[in-house]
């Protein structure tokens, strides 16, 4: 078992959750237990899935291979977009727990806020609701805007611990992050290396080479001192170990703003405005 610690991260409700773990989008549910309990052995302690992804089943009995205990393992999932509304959400997280093998999870997300359907309210009651009856430690949203955010605050009063958006540095989110460091919500990044779109180019080479790391790591690195929760997702054993190896090295005020300077306000995915699942 790997020894890397990786930081906490303080949640506004009370909880933590770990800086670093790995994304499991795209993975074969077939594959997906036998990735995760590589993750696990490598020193990974936070998994991130969705129920669209189609591979909880996978991630829960990855978790149980891998001698791991259920609690030291931080576990979020997401409703699927034909889910919104107070019921469906309800019963979704049910599904999410059968498949997973869990009796909670650690964070429930709304997976895309879908303006259009304007459901994203009614939904939000529900998780509301899941956080009280314990089924979620935490609860919290994913690829909500500013509008939708502040319409959820308006109408229930309560504050999604987390946002986990779309951010790299081709797309660095400056203005939804500086909202999020103002209303106490952590900002997860989702496909933290473009999905690998980012780590090709002279500034990262160079940063690389000053380093003696790879671009991956130098982007992961950013990231970490950015303060964004980060899961990389990667279903090769020897870059899952290079992904979580970077915990002893630091970039410094230059090298941060060399990368601040690759923005290019480029999504990989959909819009949230005008996404309709
Ligand atoms: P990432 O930015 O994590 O990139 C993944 C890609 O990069 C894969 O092709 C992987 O290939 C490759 N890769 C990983 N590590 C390295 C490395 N060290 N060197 C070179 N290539 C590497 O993209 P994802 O879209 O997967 O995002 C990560 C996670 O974010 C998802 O798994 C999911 O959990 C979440 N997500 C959430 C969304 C949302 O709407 N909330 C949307 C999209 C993602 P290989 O496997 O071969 O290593």
């Amino acid at each position: 078992m790997s020894t890397i610690t990786v930081p906490d991260v303080e949640l506004a409700n009370g909880g933590t959750i770990p800086q670093f773990g790995l994304g499991v989008f795209q993975i074969p549910p077939d594959d997906t237990a036998e990735v995760v309990r590589e993750a696990l052995e490598a020193g990974y302690r936070h998994l991130d899935t969705a129920q669209m992804y189609r591979n909880e089943k996978g991630v829960g009995e990855g978790v149980a291979k891998s001698g791991v205990a259920r609690e030291d393992v931080f576990i979020t999932t997401k409703l699927a977009n034909d889910a919104h509304g107070y019921d469906n959400a309800i019963n979704a997280l049910e599904g999410s727990l059968q498949r997973l093998g869990t009796d909670y999870v650690d964070l429930y997300l709304i997976h895309w806020p879908l303006p259009g359907k304007d459901l994203y309210p009614a939904t939000w009651t529900a998780l509301g609701d899941i956080l009280r009856a314990e089924k979620a430690r935490a609860i919290g949203v994913s690829n909500f805007q500013p509008a939708h955010l502040d319409r959820l605050r308006e109408e229930s009063g309560v504050v999604p611990s987390v946002n986990q958006i779309e951010l790299h540095p081709l797309l660095q989110q400056e203005e939804l992050r500086a909202y999020h460091r103002g209303h106490g919500i952590v900002t997860e990044a989702w496909s933290p290396l473009a999905q690998g779109e980012v780590l090709a180019g002279p500034v990262l080479a160079k940063l690389a080479e000053k380093h003696g790391r790879s671009a991956a790591q130098i982007v992961l690195r950013w990231h970490i001192q950015l303060g964004n929760v980060v899961f990389p997702k990667s279903a090769n054993a020897e870059r899952l170990r290079e992904n979580i190896d970077i915990f002893d090295f630091e970039l410094d005020d230059e090298d941060m703003r060399s990368i601040t300077g690759l923005d290019a306000g480029r999504r990989t995915g959909p819009d949230p405005d005008t996404f309709a699942g």
